[in-house]
């Protein structure tokens, strides 16, 4: 790990730190049981602001090899994504009119579902992630996909091969990769003349509207608002055209960006958006001490109710063990302790072990046999009203879930 001194965007060293959410295992670092033993590096996660760009996010960056080479997240199993990204590239296409045979280049491909659909529309695709195991199961289903980081070398590389992308997409990648000047020095080398560079990720205004503190994790290095990235894609000769507000992951931005001069014009949003922004007050620290704040009053509420509950002999276990959980649980103290065991219809996950605290996955069955919990604390909590519609005969035989967030219910 190390720690960078200066913003990640405009390079300014006004830095001020808004959150200090202690020290956490990596999100994803769910272990199996023979490590179950062995304790976990811990890493610190504080959040900090540039006081100059107003660009939010964490200086502690984590290895990405560490991260990002054997990530096990594949975007193609959950439907509501790949619905997400079927409607994704018809609006691409709308908006580009691509001919049959142009190239589209994704960077941070995953297993392919995005491309697959501009492939099926009679487009030349490539994808590039660095997860080994991804990538080689995406080419061999028929996307291909280079197996590394997005480099200036790799779009020189693949500018000598013939690579001229109309269109080039990065999605989630803006907020992963600690060095974006890379990645646009990357993109402003092989992007066509008249090519669009599409990117979504996590917005912040979003993550401080529905208090989604918890998407707050080593892997998501930044945490971005429009106003900032103006300024970024203007330092490489590009322009902000377009910024949308999109729905997966609980609250996204898309953003379009082409070299400056192009034709495409650019749209309202972009200013309507950065005022927006400026009236929430995003672009200063206050509003995050005041997030912060909200989720230490959430938190007390939390502890309280369940210690409460212990006092009285109830079982209490956790329900979803999104990447996202590792965060609520260690800032919430929700640990062995608390919990028994963690319940996740993922059979990825079930049999390993929790990151840091390694309480047992387990399958949804355990709500239902010898095992049933008193209460469930809904850890995928921004999921809740579909969690407790699918368990509703867990309600049924007697059994409460817990939302903690927005504010703590115990439900029904
Ligand atoms: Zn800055």
């Amino acid at each position: 790990m190390r720690r960078r001194s200066d913003c990640r965007l405009c390079g300014s060293r006004q830095l001020e730190r808004v959150m200090s959410l202690g020290t956490t295992p990596l999100a994803n670092a769910f272990v199996p049981a023979s490590e179950r033993d062995k304790p976990q590096e811990q890493f610190p996660l504080d959040v900090w602001i540039c006081r100059d760009c107003a660009h939010v996010q964490l200086r502690d960056v984590v290895d990405p090899e560490l991260l990002f080479r054997r990530y096990v997240y594949v975007s193609g199993t959950s439907p509501v994504f790949v619905d997400h990204f079927r409607r994704y590239a018809q609006a691409m296409q709308q908006l580009l009119r691509l001919p049959p045979g142009a190239q589209v280049l994704e960077i941070g491909s995953n297993d392919g579902t995005l491309l697959r659909f501009f492939k099926d529309a009679g487009l030349q695709v490539l994808g590039i992630d660095p997860a080994r195991d991804i990538a080689s199961a995406a080419t061999a289903a028929g996307i291909p996909t280079r197996p590394e980081f997005f480099t200036r070398a790799l779009a020189e590389q693949l500018r000598t091969e013939g690579w001229r992308p109309s269109l080039i997409l990065a999605n989630n990648v803006f907020a992963h990769a600690d060095d974006l000047h890379e990645i646009l020095d990357g993109v402003t080398r092989l992007l066509a003349p008249e090519g669009v560079f599409v990117f979504e990720v996590s917005y912040l205004l979003d993550v401080c509207e529905k208090a989604l503190f918890d998407t707050i994790y080593h892997e998501h290095l930044s945490y971005h608002t429009v106003k900032p990235l103006v300024g970024l894609f203007a330092r490489h000769g590009m322009e902000l055209i377009d910024a949308i507000r999109v729905e997966p992951h609980g609250g996204s931005l898309r953003g379009i960006a082409k070299r400056q001069g192009g034709r495409l014009p650019k749209q309202a949003r972009v200013e309507q958006l950065i005022a927006q922004e400026t009236q929430l007050g995003l672009h200063a620290p206050e509003a995050y001490r005041k997030l912060f704040a909200d989720i230490q009053q959430r938190r007390k509420e939390l502890t309280a109710l369940l210690q409460d509950l212990k006092r009285q002999g109830k079982r209490i276990a956790g329900f979803g063990a999104p990447a996202k959980a590792t965060t609520l649980m260690f800032h919430f103290g929700l640990g062995p302790q608390t919990l028994e065991y963690i319940v996740d219809d993922s059979p990825l996950k079930q049999g390993l072990f929790s990151p840091g605290h390694h309480l047992p996955v387990v399958g949804s069955s355990y709500l239902y046999d010898g095992h049933r919990p008193d209460y469930a604390v809904i850890l995928a909590w921004n999921f809740a009203d579909s969690i407790i519609a699918k368990h509703d005969a867990y309600t049924r035989s007697g059994g409460r879930f817990i939302v903690p967030l927005p504010k703590v219910e115990v439900r029904p």
